[in-house]
């Protein structure tokens, strides 16, 4: 956590198949933001008859859950409890891996010509529920309103009077504003968050910060009691808030965890084919090695 506002450059990290993302969390000015500790931007690029999406392979997670919001196309998802799951536009993935769950996500087989667009965040999971029961929702439908010109999605936590019914563990607050026309939209904000603020598509002024666009992540710290967004026409941006970590969690590859030992025995466990993560029925590949663990992981 920090105290004064700032300017986390977005930088381009390759997801696989020669297919890049846009990573905005974690940065080295900012591990979290509330218990967000993962913020990817993916897109939008152009799928052609299935080809040039994702193709993500069995892979395992502990100590988060992952938060998926799709804009634009589909992706298909499947996980080691049996839930099979195409997102579409508009809708919310959310899994908790709690002590251990694999999964794995892929541009569907029959997609026809589509943008793909999204953001995929990781939520820490606090004490006490870092070791709690895998799950998987998949939200179809988020409550969405018009203000000062703007279209809002409330997507976690709750804005002007309208609440999102995603389930998370600790105080937290995800939002989207979408503007058709160029307008400038007044947010109350609630001062015990932290904020960060990211142009997806278009160009943004927040507060007295003009011209942001999705290079960069805007940082606002605690105390802020509201927020103006002038929006150009057709731009969209993405707001993530939280209550500040005491201590930003480690991360390792997938893995989310409070100290060396738990990403270690993760390691082992998936290494071993342990029955903590399980498997994913239903994907015609190979499922990812872990990398080296090289020393003892730090906090960085
Ligand atoms: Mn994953």
């Amino acid at each position: 956590m920090t105290t004064t506002t700032q300017f986390i450059p977005v930088r381009r990290a390759v997801l696989g198949e020669g297919l890049s993302i846009d990573r905005a969390l974690p940065s080295r000015q900012q591990r979290t933001i509330g218990a967000w500790c993962f913020l990817d931007h993916l897109g939008p690029v152009r799928v052609h008859n299935g080809q040039g999406g994702i193709d993500v392979g069995p892979h395992p997670h502990i100590g988060l859950q992952t938060f998926t919001w799709m804009i634009q196309g589909h992706i298909w998802h499947q996980d080691s409890l049996g839930f099979k799951q195409l997102i579409a536009p508009k809708q919310i993935n959310l899994m908790t891996s709690g002590a251990g769950i694999v999964h794995t996500e892929e541009t569907p087989t029959d997609a026809a010509d589509e943008w793909l667009h999204s953001v995929q965040l990781w939520i820490a999971l606090p004490e006490g529920h870092k070791d709690m029961a895998p799950d998987f929702v998949h939200y179809p439908s988020l409550p969405q309103f018009h203000h000062q010109g703007a279209d809002v999605v409330v997507l976690v936590g709750a804005l002007l009077g309208h609440a999102s019914p995603v389930s998370v563990h600790s105080p937290l607050l995800a939002v989207e504003l979408y503007a058709e026309a160029a307008t400038t939209v007044t947010l109350p904000l609630q001062p015990e968050f932290e904020y960060g603020v990211l142009v997806l598509t278009g160009v943004a002024d927040v507060n007295e910060h003009a011209g942001l666009d999705k290079q960069t992540l805007l940082y606002l710290p605690l105390g802020g009691e509201v927020m103006t967004v002038a929006l150009g026409a057709g731009t969209r941006v993405f707001v993530v808030a939280g209550a500040p970590l005491a201590e930003p969690p480690l991360l390792w590859w997938n893995f989310v965890a409070d100290d060396h030992e738990a990403v270690a025995q993760a390691r082992a466990d998936w290494a071993q084919g342990a029955p903590r993560f399980g498997s994913v029925d239903g994907y015609d590949g190979p499922r990812m090695t872990a990398p080296e663990l090289v020393g003892r992981i730090k906090r960085a």
